[in-house]
């Protein structure tokens, strides 16, 4: 199969690679050096669509741990990771999870389903650079800062540049609601405080790239998802009862805004 990841140019020397797993991955092109946020669920040859686009230096960054963002990781040979995820990463990227994870996510039948573990990158420990809240990523001509956003996991990180307003989120700011229902993730209070802090540090903030499809959130995704999250605070068991292939939570709106939360796990 020689469509099993899928880029496209969407924004600035911007790059989104699209997996068969609801997976995204990111490429951004500097003078000096690019950089890949997220390696995917590791289904196809990932390092080859990069390198058809790019052969600058590669800075690879993992967004948190979880299989779909860092399960690609045996392609290359060091990338950045924030630590906190490490066992999850550990127990959740290995080959045996993910082929469950494809059975569970993508249900496209026995035969893609045989195609796409035969395309499965072998889980390896690579060399693993802890990075954390301030660390700095420069490829040039620009330059990105970490910023932490754990909730839906602990050690869940966002890239900012501050010159061009931008921002990598990963798993904690998506169109599609924020997973903060599964057993990795921690209290709803947690994730609120730390949305919070993040409208303060990337304040003025153009457009954000979310961790999973559709893409290109306006910052009022951010807004919507702090308001979403202060009225569970304020109500702990509102919203609906939702069921996902990592299990049961309830769906709470607000505006462009939807969180899963377990309201067992509020403060
Ligand atoms: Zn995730």
């Amino acid at each position: 199969m020689s469509d099993i990841l899928l880029p496209k140019i969407i924004g600035d020397n911007i790059w989104q690679i699209e997996g068969p797993a609801n997976d995204l991955m990111y490429l951004v092109l500097g003078e000096q050096k690019a950089m890949l946020v997220d390696t995917g669920m590791g289904i196809g040859n990932l390092l080859l669509e990069v390198r058809k686009i790019t052969s600058l230096p590669l800075i690879v960054i993992n967004t948190h741990g979880h299989p779909d963002h860092a399960g690609g990781n045996g392609q290359f040979p060091q990338a950045w990771f924030p630590m906190k995820d490490f066992e999850i990463m550990n127990t959740m990227c290995t080959n045996d999870f993910r082929i469950s994870d494809i059975h569970n996510i993508i249900q496209a039948g026995e035969e893609k389903e045989a195609c796409f573990i035969n395309a499965l990158v072998n889980y390896k420990e690579i060399e693993l650079l802890p990075y954390e809240y301030r660390s700095e990523f420069d490829l040039g001509d620009r330059k990105f800062t970490a910023v932490e956003i754990p909730g839906h996991t602990p050690g869940s990180m966002g890239l900012y540049s501050q010159n061009e307003k931008i921002l990598f989120a990963g798993d904690s700011i998506v169109n599609s609601p924020v997973w903060m229902h599964i057993p990795v993730s921690l209290s709803l209070q947690t994730y609120y405080l730390f949305l919070v802090h993040l409208r303060e540090v990337t304040r003025g903030v153009k457009t954000i790239f979310t961790g999973h499809l559709p893409t290109l959130a306006k910052p009022e995704l951010l807004d919507d998802l702090i308001s979403c999250a202060h009225e569970i605070l304020k109500n702990p068991g509102i919203g609906e009862v939702t069921n996902t292939f990592a299990g049961e939570g309830l769906l709470w709106t607000h505006g462009l805004g939807n969180i899963i939360y377990n309201p067992k796990k509020i403060i």
